[in-house]
């Protein structure tokens, strides 16, 4: 726990929007990042609970205290480091995802919860940033295997309307490219509005 009275002495805060007049004629952020001083302030506010319901309440299990902390001390590249550790995409769950982990925050029983998804965007921007993110290769490949997915959509022979049952046809195409050698495999869902979850395989 970096500092033992953040949560007392800092209010939530998360990165200000651009004005919509601006940002609606770009593709860009809409936020305009903290620095590093800000993003350590926040950070400062985790209490790192001994249960801390963040981690349970996060589905990718993320070590939300330990990056908490790490931030707080304005160690980004072993923040990084412990972020990429369970998730793999945070340039992603940073920005959209519905944040279970802050409604879990131990933090909000009375008061708000730590800004954790907005500290988990600003480690990986920051990573990106300072060049702490490398592209990591296989060691080894399979010899150019490919997949090519084709999806087709028919209506069911049986007479039932295409609102009641649509067939999914997932075609696989597998195999070396180098031969050009595919072998292809079809899969066949069909998908009923009365029985989504119905599946079945009926050819490999
Ligand atoms: S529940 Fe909230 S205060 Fe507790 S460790 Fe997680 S982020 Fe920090």
């Amino acid at each position: 726990m970096g500092k033992v009275s953040g949560f007392k002495e800092v209010n939530r805060n998360t990165e200000k929007r651009i004005p919509i007049d601006k940002r609606v004629k770009n593709w860009k952020e809409i936020y305009v990042p903290w620095s590093k001083e800000e993003a350590s302030v926040q950070a400062s506010r985790c209490m790192d609970c001994g249960v801390p319901f963040c981690n349970n309440g996060c589905p990718l299990g993320n070590l939300i205290p330990e990056w908490n902390d790490l931030v707080y001390n304005k160690d980004w590249e072993t923040a990084y480091k412990r972020l990429s550790a369970t998730n793999n995409f945070p340039e992603f769950t940073g920005r959209i995802c519905p944040a279970p982990c802050e409604a879990s925050c131990t933090l909000s029983i009375n008061n708000d919860p730590v800004s954790i998804e907005m500290i988990e965007k600003n480690i990986i921007e920051k990573a990106f940033e300072s060049g702490f993110v490398k592209p990591e290769p296989p060691k080894f490949r399979p010899a150019g295997a490919a997949i090519e997915v084709r999806i087709v959509r028919k209506t069911c022979r049986d007479g039932l309307s295409e609102a009641h049952c649509i067939l999914l046809s997932i075609t696989l195409l597998t195999g070396a490219s180098s031969s050009r050698e595919y072998r292809p495999i079809s899969i066949t869902f069909p998908i009923s509005s009365t029985e989504s979850t119905r599946f079945t395989t009926v050819a490999l």
